[in-house]
C-alpha cells in the first residue's frame, strides 16, 4: 500500500506526539519515585534526569509544531486549492455540457425543438401513453409554396416567416404538447389526450391562425398558408408507421390544393 505524501506527514506527526506523550507519561513515572522518597543523591540524580525528559518533551513538541505548521498545513492548503480548482472545472464542463446538450436538441432558426428531440419525444409518448390507455394525436404542418417567398422576397425574409409560424404554433400549443421543427418548412406537433374531433379542430384553428397572421416584408404585408396532416394513434403501430400515416395526410392536403387540414 503506498501512502500519499500527507498522509504520511500525519504520520510523522501523530508519531511525534506519541513519543512526546509516552517521554511525559515516562516523566510522571520518575517523579512519583522522587515523591516516594529515598536518600539526597539518587534523588538529584533522578531531578536531573526528569529535567532531561522535560527537555526531550520540549523538543519533540516543537518538532511536532514546526513539522505541522511548516509542512502539514501547506500540503492542506495546496490540495484544498486544487479540490476548488476540480470543482471549479467540473461544474464549467457539466455547463458545457448541457448546453452541448440543448443545442443538439434545439432548432437555431426558431428556437423549437428539432426533428432528433421529436423522434424520441414521440416514442417516449407512445410508450407512456400505451400503459395509460388515452389518445395521442399528430399533426404535421407544411408551408404552401415557401420557395416562392424565398424565390420573391429572399431568405431572410423567409427565416422571418419561419420564426413567426413557429411562435404561433409555440403560442397555441398546450405545455405538455411537443412543438418541434423537423426542417426547412415542415413543423410538428405531437398532442396527447386528444381524440379525432379535437385534433381536427385544434389543426382547424392553427391553419386559420396561420393564414391570418402576416409577416412585414418592407412595405409589403406577407400572407403564409399551411397544409396539415394529422393522426390519431391506432395504439398498434410504431412511432414511424404513425408519422407516415400523418404524412401521408399532409400529403393529401396538398394535392387537394393546399391551405387546408386532411385526416
Ligand atoms: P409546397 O406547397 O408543395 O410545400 O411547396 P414549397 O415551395 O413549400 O415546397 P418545396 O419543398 O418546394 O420548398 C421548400 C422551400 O423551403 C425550399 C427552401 O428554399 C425553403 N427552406 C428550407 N429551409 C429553409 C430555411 O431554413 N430558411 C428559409 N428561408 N427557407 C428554407
Ligand atoms: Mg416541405
Ligand atoms: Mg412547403
Amino acid at each position: 500500500m503506498r501512502f500519499h505524501k500527507a498522509e504520511s506527514a500525519f504520520f510523522v506527526f501523530i508519531f511525534v506526539i506519541l513519543a512526546a506523550g509516552l517521554v511525559t507519561l515516562y516523566a510522571y513515572g520518575q517523579l512519583q519515585f522522587i515523591a516516594v522518597g529515598h536518600d539526597t543523591t539518587s534523588r538529584v540524580e533522578r531531578i536531573a534526569y526528569l529535567n532531561t525528559l522535560l527537555f526531550v518533551t520540549g523538543v519533540l513538541l516543537a518538532t511536532a509544531l514546526f513539522f505541522g505548521v511548516l509542512f502539514i498545513y501547506p500540503l492542506i492548503r495546496r490540495q484544498a486549492t486544487e479540490e476548488g480548482k476540480l470543482r471549479a472545472m467540473t461544474v464549467s464542463l457539466s455547463a458545457r455540457s448541457e448546453t452541448l446538450q440543448h443545442a443538439a436538441l434545439t432548432d437555431g432558426l426558431t428556437g423549437m425543438q428539432n426533428r432528433r428531440y421529436f423522434d424520441d419525444a414521440l416514442k417516449e409518448y407512445l410508450e407512456e401513453f400505451r400503459r395509460i390507455e388515452k389518445p395521442v394525436g399528430l399533426m404535421i404542418l407544411d408551408l404552401d409554396h415557401f420557395k416562392q417567398v424565398n424565390d420573391t422576397h429572399g431568405h431572410d425574409v423567409g427565416d422571418e416567416v419561419l420564426r413567426a409560424v413557429a411562435n404561433c404554433l409555440k403560442g397555441m400549443t398546450r405545455y405538455h404538447d411537443v412543438v418541434a421543427r423537423l426542417g426547412g418548412e415542415e413543423f410538428a406537433v405531437v398532442t396527447p389526450n386528444m381524440d379525432a374531433e379535437l385534433l381536427g379542430k385544434f389543426a382547424e384553428r392553427i391553419r386559420k391562425a396561420i393564414a391570418n397572421m402576416s409577416v412585414l416584408s418592407g412595405n409589403v404585408r406577407l400572407k403564409i398558408t399551411t397544409s396539415v396532416g394529422l393522426a390519431v394513434w391506432d395504439r398498434k403501430e410504431t412511432a414511424e408507421e404513425f408519422y407516415r400515416r400523418a404524412d401521408r395526410q399532409l400529403y393529401e392536403a396538398k394535392r387537394q390544393g393546399r391551405n387546408r387540414v386532411c385526416a
